[in-house]
C-alpha cells in the first residue's frame, strides 16, 4: 500500500463526505420531510433537501463550514506501511482543502493564526484501531463548528443513574436550540471517564441511522430519548416542528464506582461521513458511497 494510494483515497473520501450525504442520512431527512406537520419546519426540511441535491449535482460542499477533519483508521496488523498513513492523511487534507475546496478551519488557539490548509497540531485528528487482518479502513468525519459547540459533558453522580442521563441529554438538546442546525443526530456515551465518554459519543455519530442498536435495552433508550428530544418542538433549523433530532445513538464503557460521566456530541443535518476499505493488493472499496 503506497502513500500515494492512501492520499488519493483520502482526498476522494473528503470530497464524497462534503458533497454527498450517505444514503441513510438522506433517507432519514426525506422521512422527516414527509412526516413533518409544522409548515415552517417542513419548508426548512425542503430547503435542506434541495441544498443536498444541488451539492450532489454541482459537486460542491453542502455547507460553507466543511468542518474540522477527523479520521478513524481501522488497520489490520498485517498491513505493511502503517507508518505512512499519518503523513498521507495530512497531505490529503491539505490537497483537498485546495482542490474541493474546503474552508480552512485550523486556527492556532493562542495566536489565532489560521494555517490555511486544515492541518495543524493534532489536526486532522486520527483515531487508531489496530485489528487482526490485512485491510485498512478509513473513515472521515468533517465536523462542523456550530454543532460541535453545543457538545456537553456531565460528570453526574452514580446515584443519578439512567434518569439523570436522560435529563442531561434532553437538557443539552433544549439548551442547544437552533445552534446546531437541527434536525441533528445526537451521540451519547456514558461511563469510562471524561475523555472516554466524549470519544465514544463522537464515534457514535458514525453509526448508520438505519441500523438500530444491537443491545435491545439501549435501542429502547435511544427511542425514548429521540421521542423526548422531538417533543421539545425546536424543529428543523429551530423554527418549530416535531423533527428536532433524526436519531440518538448510544454507546458506553464500564465506569469507576464513584463516576458517572455522560457525554453528548451533536451532529447537524449535514451529517457528513465517508468510509473506504483498502486491501493489501491495493483494491479500494467505498463503503458509504457505493457508486464512487
Ligand atoms: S452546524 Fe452543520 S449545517 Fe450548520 S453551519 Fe455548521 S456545518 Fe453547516
Amino acid at each position: 500500500m503506497t502513500e500515494k494510494l492512501l492520499e488519493t483515497v483520502a482526498v476522494k473520501l473528503l470530497q464524497l463526505a462534503v458533497t454527498e450525504l450517505p444514503q441513510d442520512v438522506k433517507d432519514a431527512l426525506q422521512r422527516a420531510y414527509r412526516e413533518e406537520e409544522n409548515p415552517v419546519g417542513k419548508s426548512q426540511l425542503k430547503a435542506i433537501l434541495d441544498n443536498i441535491d444541488l451539492a450532489e449535482k454541482t459537486c460542491a460542499p453542502m455547507c460553507q463550514d466543511t468542518g474540522v477533519i477527523i479520521f478513524y483508521v481501522t488497520a489490520g496488523s498485517q498491513i505493511p506501511g502503517l507508518d505512512k498513513v499519518e503523513a498521507a492523511l495530512r497531505k490529503a487534507t491539505a490537497k483537498a482543502t485546495k482542490e474541493i475546496p474546503l474552508r480552512p478551519n485550523a486556527v492556532d488557539p493562542f495566536t489565532q493564526k489560521n494555517t490555511g490548509d486544515n492541518t495543524g497540531r493534532h489536526i486532522p485528528y486520527i483515531h487508531w484501531n489496530i485489528v487482526p487482518g490485512d485491510t485498512l479502513e478509513i473513515t472521515v468525519l468533517p465536523k462542523g463548528g456550530g454543532s460541535e459547540n453545543v457538545s456537553a459533558l456531565g460528570m453526574l453522580s452514580p446515584n443519578q443513574g439512567t434518569n439523570g442521563l436522560k435529563k442531561f441529554v434532553v437538557d443539552t438538546v433544549i439548551k442547544a436550540g437552533a445552534k446546531p442546525c437541527p434536525p441533528t443526530i445526537v451521540g451519547v456515551a456514558v461511563g469510562g471517564g471524561a475523555d472516554i465518554a466524549m470519544k465514544l459519543a463522537k464515534e457514535a455519530l458514525l453509526k448508520p441511522l438505519d441500523q438500530p442498536n444491537s443491545d435491545p435495552e439501549l435501542a429502547k433508550l435511544e427511542q425514548q430519548l429521540r421521542k423526548a428530544a422531538n417533543s421539545t418542538g425546536i424543529g428543523p433549523m429551530g423554527l418549530g416542528g416535531k423533527t428536532t433530532v433524526l436519531d440518538v445513538k448510544i454507546d458506553y464503557a464500564h465506569r469507576h464506582p464513584a463516576s458517572y460521566p455522560v457525554a453528548v456530541v451533536v451532529q447537524c443535518w449535514a451529517a457528513r461521513r465517508a468510509s473506504a476499505r483498502i486491501s493489501s493488493d491495493g483494491k479500494v472499496e467505498y463503503l458509504t458511497h457505493r457508486d464512487a
